[in-house]
Parts: C-alpha cells; structure tokens; sequence
C-alpha cells in the first residue's frame, strides 16, 4: 500500500484563488477557495447521473467557468467516488455515473480553465479536508467517514493518506456475502446496508414513504416519548402518543442502521487502527443516541483486547465544505508548477 507524505506549509507568496470541485451521483458543487480555506463563491448545478456524459460535463463546466472567470487561479482540484486513475487524470469506473467512465476529466477541466488541474477521490480529500482544517488537525492517524446518500472513509496513517492505485473508499468492501444487490454488481456491499437508500428501502418494506434518518428518529422518539434515543424501545411507555406519525418499528430502524454503519467502520478499525472517526453527513447530524449506538457497536466489533478504545468525533466544518478544502490542501502542497 502506497501513501503520499502531507506536509503543510501554504506559502505566503502564492495569492489568487483555488477553484476545487466535487462531483457527485446527479450533482457537482465548486467554489472559489483562498490559500487560508476561506470561502469566496460557490455554485452548484445538478443532472441527471444517467445522462450521457456530454451533457454532465456541460454542466461541470457551467459551474467551473462561471467560478473560474471572477479571479486568478492558483490552481483546480475535482473529486468524485469510485475507481480512479489520479495520476492519467481518469475516471476509471464510476457505477453511479457510467456516462463518465474512461473520462479525462483533467485535461477537459485544465483545457477550459487554464490552470494546473489535479483529480482525488472524494474521500480522501475529505481526510485531507479535516486533517489542515478540521477535527483531525494536530492528528496524525485518524478515519474521516462519509455517510448519508454516500457512503466512505479515507484514512490519514502516520501522517500520510492511505491512497493505493485503484483503491476505493470502502462503500463496496463485502460486509455481508450474497445479500443485498448492489450498484456495482456485487451483492453484500457495505453501502447496500448503511446508505440513505437502505432506509428508503426500509420505509418501503413497511408501506411507508421514503423517510431520511431524521424522520425516521422523529418517529422512534414520537414512539417512545424519550428524546430520539434508538435504543429507547425496549421500554416503551404506556401512555405514549397516539399520533398519526407513531411507529414502533422506527426505533428499531434506526438502531439497525446505526449498527449497519458501525460494521464497515469495526472492519477498517481492525485493518487500519485508525482509532478516532470524524463523522460527516447524516451520522454527524443526527441525534447523540444514533452515534452512541455507532459506537457502542463499533467497540464491540473491533475489540482486540490491545489497542484503546476507538473514539467518534463530528465534523467541525460545513457540510458541503470538508472535500473542497481538502482539495486546496492537496493543491497548496503538491508542487503545483510541475504539474501545470
Ligand atoms: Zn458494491
């Protein structure tokens, strides 16, 4: 396994800005970054992930030109899931976005905006993210997790991003062999268990609408009356509220979710040690029962009697921010004129 040594040290010559990119199933977001990680403008488009890839890279570009031509580059920086060759510049496999795959997306984007242009995945440039500007600043190991509608985790070892050619971010690591369908082809996947999609899943199975995880947490504490905690079912009280809204399956919903993330999270513990989780997405956002769940599980999963116990933290940075900031980290320190 290869890493790439992080050393931070923005210069104090380099002015302009940066323009960093993520590319998600049916969405990019841009914005204009200065070198101290402050925000100067943002767009967003969205798109059909079936499309052909014309008509998502049309908006890619939307967004990116309409960035790029209020200021001085220092450079560009785009993210997206799945197989990617960082180094050529491709997307090598991307099952959400199959339009996309074999695409030279660097050379599209340095073409149109003029700049060094670099390709990461998502994942680790969310450990990036956290690691210059978040909650894994001053740490030296740690795991940053993705959760919600994506699902992933990048790892920072001794200092240096885990990022093997080929590698993932561990969505489709088989957590449960011949379960579950997933979108890449295999059955079992982690993410087929421990995504938005698995609880839309779950509310259909019941004759529910699609519910997200805070809706499915009001309805666990509509159920129980004890302030949204997962594991408040096992004693309900009598007089609980009637409402129309009441469940009593929600609880365990959100328990069994809860427990699904923690699985993934137990396996690369016990490969990688990273020892502290920074959560973002719909883990971090939801209630502090959920994630006392995730952790209860997780430390009963990966205990191997030598290490400490594994530690869940929540994102100190903007939802939507930790992948872009994580971008201009990557851009500040790799040496950008050779790559221009
Ligand atoms: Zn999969």
């Amino acid at each position: 396994m290869t890493g790439r040594v992080l050393s931070f040290a923005p210069p104090a010559s380099r002015d302009g800005s940066y323009l960093a990119l993520e590319l998600l199933p049916g969405r990019v977001q841009g914005a204009l970054i200065d070198p101290g990680g402050r925000f100067r403008a943002r767009r967003e488009a969205r798109f059909d992930p079936a499309a052909p890839r014309a008509e998502i890279l049309a908006e890619v570009d939307r967004v990116a030109t309409g960035l790029a031509r209020t200021s001085r580059l220092g450079g560009c920086v785009i993210s997206a899931g799945g197989v990617l060759d960082t180094a050529g510049g491709r997307m090598v496999q991307v099952v959400d976005m199959p339009s996309l795959e074999g695409c030279a997306i660097v050379a599209h984007l340095r073409a149109l905006v003029d700049a060094p242009t670099l390709l990461e995945h998502r994942a680790r440039l969310q450990v990036q993210g956290d690691h210059y500007f978040g909650a894994g600043q001053g740490e030296e190991t740690f795991a940053s997790v993705a959760t919600g509608d994506t699902l992933g985790v990048g790892i920072l070892y001794q200092g240096m991003i885990l990022a093997p050619d080929g590698g993932r971010s561990g969505a489709h690591m088989t957590v449960a062999s011949g379960q579950l369908d997933c979108s890449c082809g295999k059955q079992g996947c982690w993410r087929t268990i421990a995504t938005t999609a698995w609880l839309r899943e779950r509310a259909e199975a019941l004759g529910l609408p699609p519910l997200d995880l805070p809706a499915w947490e009001r309805r666990a504490a509509q159920q129980t009356g004890l302030d949204q905690d997962p594991r408040a079912d096992q004693d309900p009280r009598p007089d609980q509220d009637p409402g129309a809204d009441q469940d009593p399956r929600a609880a365990a919903v959100v328990a069994e979710y809860a427990r699904n993330i923690a699985v993934g999270l137990a396996n690369i513990q016990q490969l990688c040690m990273p020892g502290l989780f920074i959560l973002h997405g719909e883990a971090a956002q939801a209630s502090d029962g959920f994630r006392a769940t995730i952790l209860e599980t997780l430390r009963d999963l990966s205990r191997t009697g030598s290490e400490t116990e594994p530690r869940l933290v929540t994102t100190s940075l903007g939802e939507d921010d930790s992948t872009l900031l994580g971008g201009v980290a990557l851009l500040l320190h790799h040496g950008l004129p050779s790559i221009g």
